[in-house]
C-alpha cells in the first residue's frame, strides 16, 4: 500500500505514521515527493495496518498498489525521475540523451578516436564495454581492466561520461570505480545477486531488456535495484528475440510509450542490439526518439569490418554523424533537442 500524506504534514505526523506500521511488523519506504511524502509498506501489508493509518493526522489516503513492481511504478511515485549520468541528466523531459560508442573497448586509439568522433557529433556519453559477456567463450571477452583505464582516460580527455557494462558482484567496485553509470547487459537482467550487487552501490544504473523479457519482468528487475536502495535507474529497450530471422532482434518500439506509462523510470533506446544491422539502426533510432525515448544508445566504430564484437550493427564515424542530424530534427520534433548540442 501507499500512504499518501497530507501536503505539509509535519515530520513528527509522519514518524508516527511509520511507527505504527512498524507494529504490524512491516517495513515502511519513506517516499519523500516534490509537493508530499509518501510512505509505501511493499510485499506483505495487511488490511489492518491499513486501516490503523487510514485516519492517523496528516494522512490523505491510503491506496493499495496494484502492480507487482512498486518503488518502479507510477502509482507510487507519479512524476518522471531524471537519473544524472556524470552531468547528463536522463529522463524527465530533459534534452536527448545520446550514449554512443564501441560494442567493446579493443585499444586505446579506437576507443579515443570513437569518443572524440562521437563528441564532435553531439553525444554526451560514451559507451564501450571492458568486460563483455559473449555467446560463445571463444570470441573476444573483453580488456577488463585495461580496457576500465582506457576508458578513464577518453573521459579525462573528452568529458564524455561513460557507462560500461559489469558482468559480475565482484567486479562492481571497480567497474564503478571508473564509470559514471553501470550497464547490466540482456543476459544478466535476471541475475538478481548482480542486480542486488549494484543496488547497493550509488552510480546509476543502465537495465537492459532480457532478450525474451517481458516488460513485467524488466520492471520487476528494476524493483531489484531500487529495493536496495538505488532509485537512479534508467531502462533500456534492445529488442528482443523473435522468429524473424532477418535481423537480430526485434526492437519493441511498443515497449517505450508503454514502460513511460507504467514506470516513472527514463526510457532510452538502443536500436543497434534491436536491430543488429547498421542499415536499420538510424530508421529505428528516430522511430523510438517518435515513441518518446529519454535517450539512444548506438554502436559507432572507427572501422566496423574490423571491429572485435558487434561491427555488422556499428555506424562509422560518417553515419553516426548523419543519424545525429536526423535524430536532433526529430528530437526537436517531439521538444527535446540533444544534450550536449549546440541548440
Ligand atoms: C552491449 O551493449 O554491447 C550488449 C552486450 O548489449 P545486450 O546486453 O543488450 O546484448
Ligand atoms: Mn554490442
Amino acid at each position: 500500500m501507499l500512504v499518501v500524506m497530507k501536503r505539509g504534514a509535519t515530520q513528527p505526523e509522519i514518524d508516527a505514521v511509520c511507527d505504527r506500521i512498524k507494529e504490524f511488523g512491516i517495513t515502511p519506504v519513506p517516499l519523500p515527493g516534490v509537493e508530499r511524502m509518501a510512505i509505501g509498506t511493499f510485499g506483505s501489508t495487511s488490511r489492518a495496518a491499513a486501516d490503523a493509518v487510514e485516519s492517523m493526522p496528516g494522512v490523505s489516503e491510503v491506496v493499495p498498489v496494484s502492480r507487482p513492481f512498486k518503488l518502479a511504478s507510477r502509482e507510487v511515485i507519479a512524476s518522471d525521475s531524471v537519473v544524472r549520468v556524470g552531468g547528463v541528466p536522463v529522463g524527465g523531459g530533459h534534452a536527448l540523451a545520446v550514449m554512443a560508442g564501441p560494442c567493446s573497448i579493443e585499444s586505446r586509439d579506437q576507443t579515443l578516436a570513437t569518443a572524440r568522433a562521437v563528441r564532435a557529433a553531439g553525444a554526451a556519453i560514451l559507451r564501450g564495454g571492458a568486460f563483455k559477456p559473449r555467446s560463445s567463450p571463444y570470441t573476444f571477452r573483453g580488456l577488463g581492466e585495461e580496457g576500465l583505464a582506457i576508458l578513464a582516460e577518453a573521459r579525462a580527455e573528452t568529458g564524455l561520461a561513460i557507462v560500461t557494462e559489469v558482468l559480475t558482484p565482484g567486479d562492481v567496485d571497480a567497474v564503478a570505480r571508473v564509470a559514471d553509470c553501470l550497464q547490466i547487459g540482456a543476459r544478466n537482467m535476471q541475475n538478481y545477486a548482480l542486480l542486488d550487487a549494484v543496488g547497493e552501490q550509488p552510480k546509476p544504473v543502465l537495465l537492459k531488456r532480457g532478450m525474451s523479457a517481458t516488460v513485467e519482468e524488466l520492471l520487476l528487475s528494476a524493483e531489484y535495484v531500487l529495493a536496495r536502495g538505488n532509485r537512479s535507474v534508467i531502462l533500456c529497450e534492445r529488442g528482443i528475440r523473435t522468429f524473424e530471422k532477418y535481423t537480430r532482434n526485434t526492437f519493441d518500439v511498443n515497449a517505450i510509450p508503454l514502460l513511460r506509462r507504467l514506470s516513472h523510470l527514463p526510457v532510452v533506446a538502443d536500436p543497434s542490439h534491436g536491430t543488429g544491422k547498421w542499415y536499420l539502426v538510424a530508421p529505428v533510432a528516430l522511430a523510438a526518439v517518435a515513441a518518446g525515448a529519454d535517450g539512444l544508445l548506438v554502436e559507432v566504430h572507427p572501422s566496423p569490418d574490423h571491429a572485435l564484437s558487434d561491427g555488422f550493427q556499428s555506424l562509422t564515424f560518417e553515419n553516426f554523424a548523419s543519424l545525429m542530424a536526423q535524430v536532433d530534427r526529430i528530437a526537436r520534433a517531439v521538444g527535446r533537442p540533444i544534450a550536449g548540442a549546440a541548440a
